[in-house]
């Protein structure tokens, strides 16, 4: 399938001078969220991950991908960041693929937790709440991990590429920043041990995870990744299936609910579209059957989302009426249509 590309207005003072009134209307709405919110300089970067401090505050990029394979994209879309906590949903897909339904509901629940992401608090009855934290993602990892890291790490970056449709890697540095100093991690899966919710080889566990929040990816990438999840599974750009689509609603489903941690009934309530935010300032948002949405900007706020990222998704879900419970919606309207 052939991907219409538009590049953002504003990588072109040209174009934008001249092409901004021809440009389809869908990247209109983009560009204008982008000045919008351009100025909104509220937030910070994360710092408890010393590499993360690098990120350029300023970085803003958005980026929208419908599921007949359209590509929009306004600002920094290309610019690539670690991908950190917006892999959770992925590696939780896989988990499901790999083990199915019942080991994964053994080790992890589908709570949100109202807690922050990386809160040592686990269920009465010892899981971690959900796979969308911290704990959830670590025990996840410790179910798709192979017998040797690099396969385990190998396999994880293999089903990524597919979702981006091109070649990812890990960055290292960040890896390597993580590693040295994710105590918090390594405290939350020594109690998941202590707990029989992960096994022995916890140092394994651990490498899974840290190298799966170290990937690089852009925003680009992110919406796509998005779009697949809209698209039952398959890459919408590349035509290539990625996740199975049986387990694409329970992914959605604790999307919809514990995405965004601790903001994820505001977020529900405001926004109403199963999503994922990463300290490393991204945020992928999943119009099911029609678009993946995903937004760049590394300032983040108190709770670890990114400031500009709820900002650009609130007013795409307000003012294209994407929320899932919104009547103009395509669900509404379809339903309308059979009466
Ligand atoms: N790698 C980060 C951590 O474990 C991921 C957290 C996040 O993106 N919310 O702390």
């Amino acid at each position: 399938m052939d991907a219409q590309v538009i590049r953002s207005s504003s990588e072109s003072p040209s174009a934008r001078n001249t092409g901004y009134a021809t440009q389809p209307p869908l990247q209109r709405f983009l560009a204008n969220c982008y000045e919008e919110f351009k100025s909104d300089n509220s937030g910070a970067v994360a710092d408890y991950i010393p590499e993360l401090r690098r990120a350029n505050p300023a970085h803003f990029g958005v980026a929208l991908v419908t599921i007949d394979g359209h590509i929009y994209e306004v600002g920094d879309s290309a610019v690539p960041f670690t991908i950190q906590s917006v892999s959770k949903a992925f590696v939780f897909a896989l988990a499901l693929e790999m083990v199915g339904e019942e080991r994964v509901a053994a080790a992890i629940g589908v709570e949100p937790s109202g807690e922050a992401f990386n809160s040592i608090r686990l269920t009465n009855d010892n899981r971690p709440f959900n796979p969308m934290v911290n704990a959830g993602a670590i025990a996840v990892a410790s179910l798709i991990k192979k017998d040797s890291a690099a396969a385990g790490v190998r396999m994880f970056i293999e089903k990524m590429q597919l979702a981006a449709g091109r070649k990812l890697r890990i960055d290292g540095a960040v890896l390597a920043s993580e590693t040295t100093t994710g105590n918090r991690n390594r405290a939350i899966a020594y109690l998941m041990l202590n707990f029989g919710i992960i096994d022995n080889d916890v140092n394994h566990t651990l490498q899974q995870y840290f190298s799966q929040c170290s990937l690089l990816v852009n925003c680009r990438d992110l919406a796509i990744m998005a779009a697949t999840l809209a698209n039952m599974g398959t890459n919408p750009v590349t035509a290539e299936p990625v996740f199975d689509f049986q387990y694409i609603k329970d992914v959605l489903a604790v999307m919809f609910t514990c995405g965004l941690y601790d903001h994820a009934g505001e977020w529900a309530y405001r926004v109403g579209l199963p999503a994922k935010s990463g300290v490393g300032g991204g945020l992928l948002a999943v119009v099911n059957r029609q678009l993946g949405i995903a937004v760049y900007s590394p300032r983040l706020d108190a709770k670890g989302n990114s400031v500009r990222g709820i900002m650009v998704c609130r007013e795409l879900a307000d003012r294209l009426g994407l929320h899932a419970f919104e009547f103009t919606n395509v669900g509404s309207s379809f339903m309308q249509s059979m009466l």
